[in-house]
């Protein structure tokens, strides 16, 4: 496992003690059950420091795509992910940010 890696688990799991049991096991099991609050990782709809959603391995565009990416016209879409709840801007940041 990679030292990148390795914060974004601890992220993940600093992030999933502060929420309730339940949700805490779906966080680290990717949110097939639940998903994470965005306010609980500090989501917001613009990016930071070049570090966005669409580039981030848990987005999930709303038409689907082949690959991810700042190219093409999934570049400004609203799609979903994997961890946080509800529509995701592929413009959008948060504390889970994790490079594809
Ligand atoms: S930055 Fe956060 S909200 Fe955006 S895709 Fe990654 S984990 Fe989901």
């Amino acid at each position: 496992m990679s030292r990148r890696s390795w914060l974004k688990n601890i992220a993940v799991v600093a992030v999933a003690a502060a929420l309730p049991a339940g949700a805490a096991s779906a966080a680290a099991e990717g949110g097939k059950e639940k998903k994470l609050a965005k306010s609980a990782v500090h989501y917001q709809d613009r990016p930071n420091a070049g570090k966005m959603c669409g580039m981030c391995r848990y987005f999930l565009p709303a038409g689907g795509m082949v690959g991810h990416g700042m190219m093409g016209p999934q570049m400004m879409a609203e799609g979903s992910c994997q961890v946080v709840e509800g529509r995701i801007s592929s413009m959008g940041y948060c504390d889970l940010y994790t490079p594809i």
